[in-house]
């Protein structure tokens, strides 16, 4: 099996309150774990892609063979989303600081650090059903705000509107938040900046 479920690099009740522990164990024990498998699963039989990795299946998707494309793109997606998604969060006060290179990024982009954190969350408030918001570095260095339907994302050239390196992300998929949250998405949003961890966006923004 070429894929596995990543450790998590804090325990499953460190993002409380902003993530309940219940809701990280099922999203990801249950939800990512399943995109693991049948990642593996659309695979079989298929040694030389195998041996890529997540991020090159993503970017490839377009390449792919037919019978594989669709079950890759949401599984695999899936995985590289979830994956990233963990790290990019860490536990109230542990996360620090935009880096300052960022920071100066972000107001240029944005106007400044609230107005980019509002767009952001529109975006996610703004994606119909299930999906994601992402921050993302564009190849001429810029930032954008981008939105995903399902488990597309950023790289996956050719199926999404602005292709790039993958910043930050926030999943807006009821799975993520429903348990807590139930239909108030825009109170999970609002409490998930409490757990960014900005010395790792900062560290793929360089
Ligand atoms: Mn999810």
């Amino acid at each position: 099996m070429p894929f596995t479920l990543p450790a998590l690099p804090y325990p499953e009740n460190a993002l409380e309150p902003s993530i309940d522990a219940q809701t990280m164990n099922i999203h990801r024990t249950k939800h990512h774990q399943a995109y693991v498998d049948n990642l593996n699963k659309a695979l079989e039989g298929h040694a030389d892609l195998q041996g890529k990795s997540i991020e090159q299946l993503c970017a490839g998707i377009n390449g792919l063979p037919d019978a594989i494309k669709g079950p890759v793109r949401n599984n695999g997606g899936g995985h590289y989303n979830h994956s990233f998604f963990w790290v990019l969060m860490a536990p109230k006060g542990q996360g620090g600081a935009p880096s300052a290179a960022l920071a100066a990024a972000i107001d240029k982009a944005f106007g400044n650090m609230d107005e980019f954190k509002a767009k952001f969350a529109d975006a996610g408030m703004k994606r119909f059903g299930s999906g994601w918001s992402w921050l993302i570095k564009k190849t001429d260095g810029s930032l954008a705000i981008v939105s995903t339907p399902n488990q597309d994302n950023p790289l996956m050239t050719g199926l999404v509107d602005a292709t790039g390196t993958p910043l930050l992300g926030c999943d807006v998929w009821e799975h993520a938040y429903y348990l807590k949250y139930q239909n108030r998405r825009a109170d999970y949003l609002k409490s998930w900046w409490d757990v960014v961890n900005w010395n790792e966006v900062s560290k793929r923004f360089a």
